[in-house]
This record gives C-alpha cells, structure tokens and sequence, in this order.
C-alpha cells in the first residue's frame, strides 16, 4: 500500500498514558508470562479464565462500542449495554465516547491522513498502535459527532468513572479469580497481562491489516478490505470491506454461513427480546455496489487481446442492462412509498411490488453470474491466441 504523510506535520507530544501501557504490558507478555508458565506451569482454569474473559472483552468491543454505540444498527436492554460498558472497559480501550467519536470520524473521513484518526495510508505501525502513541491533530476529539451518545446515562456513567471500572474490572476480578483458585500471580499474568495484549492486538488489526490485506468486492476506492485472518480472531470483524460500505448493518458477514459470531449472538438475543430494531442492509443494493465493483474489474481485465472491442461490446450490453434494473428498482421504490389507499388494494400492491423486487434482485444476481462467465471466457480466449 502506498504510504503518504499527512499534509500537516506539528511537533508530535507523546502521550504517555498508551505508551506505557502498550509497553509495559507487551514486555510482560514476552518474558514474565512464559517464564512463570516454564517455572511453576500454568492451570487449565487460568486458560479457561484468558479465554471466557478475553472472548467476553473482545465481544463488548465488537457487539457493543462498535456496532451498536459507534453505529447504532441495533438496540439493546440497558442490562446488556451494562454488560457492553463494564466489558469494554477492561479491554482498556478508551471510554465508549472516546471510541465512538474516534471510530465515527474514521468512517468519515476513511483514508484522509488529516481527519481519519488511524489512516492506513500513513503506514502499518501508525495506523495499528502508533496513532494512540502520540498526541496527532488528526487524533483529536470534539465530540460534535457523538452528541447521541452523550445522552445515553450508561456511556456517560463509564466515560467519567472509567479509571475505577478498568482497576475494578481487571484487578477485582481477577484478584478474586487468583485468591479463589490459589495462585494470584499466574491468574493476573495468563487472564490479566495475556489477555489484555491479545485483545489489543488483534482488534489494533482491524485498522492496519483489515485496511491493507484482502479482497475489496464492495467498494474498490477506499482502502478497507474482507479480511479473513483478522476475522478468524475477532469476532466477525474482518469483512471489513463490507463494515464501511454498509456500517449500519448489524451483520459483517452477510450469508448465514460467514463466520461472524457477533452477528450470531446478536440475532440470537433478539428472540429474547434483549437486543432489538437490527438494522440490514437490502439485498439489491448490496448486489448493486458488488456489480459496480464487478464492471470496474471486467472494464480492465477485457481491454485485452486482439478481440478486446467485441469483449469490451457485450460489456456495454451488460452494463446498459444494469441500469434498465437499476432504474426499474427505483421505480419500484418510488411505487413502495406512493401505496397507500384501501388496506386490501394496499396489501394486493405491496405484494405485487415485492415478488417484482425479487426479480430484481435475482435478475442483479444472474448478471453478476454472467459478468465473471465473460472474463473467464475472455481470458480463456486470450490465452489460446498466444
Ligand atoms: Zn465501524
Ligand atoms: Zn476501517
């Protein structure tokens, strides 16, 4: 990827508090953890605690700063966005406030070194840990854009008691953990030090790899990428192309079968009731925003060969028919929002609306089909005529 400084450069304070906790903690977790691990051993329940707490922290982060706080494609019962507050806080991430007014300029201004607080494009390192390391303009936060969340009593409980929830959450429990089960110190280094550096690190992922490693199948201008190793580890969060072209769906991974354990649990408290107003994107302009990626592609990979007009050709057809839907689809849309009359003609009319936006939709999908057919052959064809 390419790497560009910002096109303001102050005099960079360090900030000293992220510093030394990234530090001390990384330092810990590549000596003192393996070397008691070698001296006395480490439990199976100290394990059982690094994997039940750091799964807990990680899926606060994931389900609650982040899809639900940052942007709001769901609600949820106060007694889980409680569980959301005290859980993200002992991932020691930054308050739900800071996290959001940061994550949502991110989304803003994605890729613009200036205003994205952990632009990619200003390099691996910064964009993973260093962005948090020092006091950078582009960090800075007025909370203009989190005005919502300022209302919400719980955020705000956690943003002005943050210091005691982290001390509580991460020193309580596991000196409670340690004295219950004997062994203090090798609880607060596997379920404390451990634990604390993996979560970190593998969400720092989401915005260095996630932004430089991967696929981009639904929008090919911006640096975000589908990301399966970083989704592997968290949660769901590396269909990261997908995240930041639709951010206020409550799924990443969209079909049943992506592996995205948030999106799971979040549709599974829905049946009771404990999270609720899940927000999707719609299938035809999800199929909509993979096509336009798909043209782009074919545009470049017929312009090729000693049949390139004829290839280029039946792409025109292809993309004269895209639009023939897509203008069909807003009619439809506009038809949607017009019905309205007698409640029987209404229902009769809406149902007619729907099965033709299904075909709307299926007819984006068999185009979709077609449009990788056509590079196949065409490459295919390429490839006999040399
Ligand atoms: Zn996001
Ligand atoms: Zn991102």
């Amino acid at each position: 990827m390419r790497t560009t400084p910002p096109a303001t450069i102050t005099k960079l304070k360090r900030f000293w508090p992220s510093t030394l906790l990234f530090a001390i903690t990384g330092i810990l977790a590549l000596t003192a953890v393996p070397i008691y691990g070698v001296v006395y051993g480490y439990h199976w329940y100290q394990w059982l605690a690094f994997a039940i707490f750091g799964g807990l922290c990680a899926f606060s982060i994931s389900a609650g700063t982040h899809r639900m706080w940052s942007h709001r494609s769901y609600d949820a019962h106060w007694s889980l966005r409680l569980f959301f507050a005290l859980f993200s806080a002992a991932a020691i991430q930054g308050s739900i406030l800071n996290w959001c007014a940061g994550h949502r300029n991110h989304h803003r201004y994605t890729d613009d070194n200036d205003r994205d607080p952990y632009s990619a494009r200003r390099g691996f390192w910064f964009s993973h840990i260093d962005w948090m390391m020092h006091e950078y303009p582009s960090s800075h936060l007025d909370y203009k854009n989190v005005a919502d969340l300022k209302q919400d009593k719980i955020v705000m409980w956690q943003h002005n008691y943050y210091i005691p929830i982290i001390i509580s959450m991460n020193l309580g429990i596991l000196l409670v953990l340690g004295l219950l089960t004997g062994d203090v110190i090798g609880m607060l280094l596997l379920a404390g030090v451990l634990r604390l550096v993996v979560n970190h690190h593998t969400t720092f992922m989401i915005n260095s790899l996630a932004h430089m490693w991967g696929p981009r199948p639904y929008k090919d201008d911006i640096s975000a990428r589908d990301n399966y190793l970083v989704n592997f580890f968290l949660c769901g969060e590396g269909y990261h192309n997908y995240h930041h072209t639709f951010q206020t769906d409550y799924r990443n991974g969209i079909h049943l079968y992506h592996y995205d354990p948030t999106k799971w649990v979040i549709k599974l408290l829905s049946w009771l009731r404990i999270t609720y107003n899940l927000k999707v994107a719609s299938p035809i302009q999800i199929q909509k925003a993979k096509l336009s990626v798909q043209f782009r592609q074919a545009e470049r990979k017929l312009a090729i060969g000693k049949r390139k007009e004829e290839w280029l050709q039946l792409l025109r057809n292809e993309s004269a028919q895209f639009s023939k839907t897509l203008d069909n689809w807003k009619k439809l849309q506009l038809q949607n929002t017009q019905c309205h009359g007698e409640q029987l003609t209404e229902k009769w009319n809406r149902m007619t609306i729907q099965s033709k936006v299904k075909e709307v939709e299926y007819s984006l999908k068999m185009q979709s089909k077609r449009l990788g057919l056509l590079i196949k052959q065409c490459q295919a064809d390429t490839t006999a005529a040399t």
